[in-house]
């Protein structure tokens, strides 16, 4: 079953008069532990993709299987409770709470998932430790570099184990050599977990170092 699965979706925004075409019939398909590089200039439609795919928007037409679920005729409340348990995501902008240390941060979607404090921040200490920070835990975001809270939010994405991982331009809020490394401490956390990651990134170098690279011509997925 693929972990996730995009059939026929559609996806289009009114602008004033007109309509924006921007998903004109994607089709996706990724098998768990796939990384996936979603490349291609701005406005081309990445991040409709990832939102329509991580079902924070609904398509117009078609369909986003999740392992294999048929979300269409899902609710609402449906569609989070299987986003919460299935799907990370990481931005280009970390969205850390500020008043929160990063432990704290990492253990929140555990918590709301039902988990108690011990078992979550157990597992959120562990995943920060593997991201490099185990010396970080009791610090705040405002009290981080960019790449370090940009780990954190990465692990975060992974706290609940989803199976899925959207990620919209994680690293290109960094410089060059931070980038690097938050890059690769993502590939590194992926390929340990068996996730299926789609990650959106202007850097071509990054997207050569994945599975298969993808991208939007005209509405539509195209292989690379
Ligand atoms: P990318 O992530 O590749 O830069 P986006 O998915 O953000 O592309 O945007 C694709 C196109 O859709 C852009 O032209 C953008 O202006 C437009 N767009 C995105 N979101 C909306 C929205 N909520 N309403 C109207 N137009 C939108
Ligand atoms: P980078 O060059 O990676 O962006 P910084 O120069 O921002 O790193 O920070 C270097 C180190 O100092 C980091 O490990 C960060 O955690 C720590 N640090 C930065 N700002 C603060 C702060 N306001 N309070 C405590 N530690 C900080």
């Amino acid at each position: 079953v693929p972990a996730l699965a995009l059939s026929g979706v559609e996806r289009t925004y009114r602008q004033g008069d007109s309509a924006l075409h921007v998903l004109r019939g994607i089709e996706l398909e990724m098998k768990p532990g796939e990384i996936v590089g979603l490349v291609g200039p701005s406005g081309a439609g990445k991040s409709t993709l990832l939102h329509v795919a991580g079902l924070l928007e609904r398509p117009d037409t078609g369909t986003v299987f999740i392992s294999g679920v048929d979300t269409t005729r899902m609710d609402d409340g449906e569609r989070t409770a299987v986003r919460r348990r299935q799907i990370g995501f990481v931005y280009q902008f970390h969205h850390l709470l500020p008043e929160f240390t990063a432990l704290e941060n990492v253990s929140l979607p555990q918590r709301i998932a039902g988990l108690g404090q011990d078992v979550a921040e157990e597992r959120a200490g562990e995943l920060l430790t593997f991201l490099g920070l185990g010396e970080r835990k009791t610090h705040r975001p405002g009290e981080l570099s960019g790449g370090e809270q940009q780990r954190v939010a990465i692990a975060r994405a992974v706290a609940n184990a989803p199976h899925i991982l959207l990620a919209d331009e994680p690293t290109g809020n960094l410089d060059p050599d931070t980038a690097e490394y938050v890059f690769d401490i993502l590939l590194r956390l992926v390929h340990g977990t068996g996730l299926a990651a789609l990650i959106a990134t202007h850097n071509l170098e990054f997207a050569e170092r994945m599975d298969r690279r993808v991208t939007l011509r005209e509405g539509k997925l195209i292989e690379l």
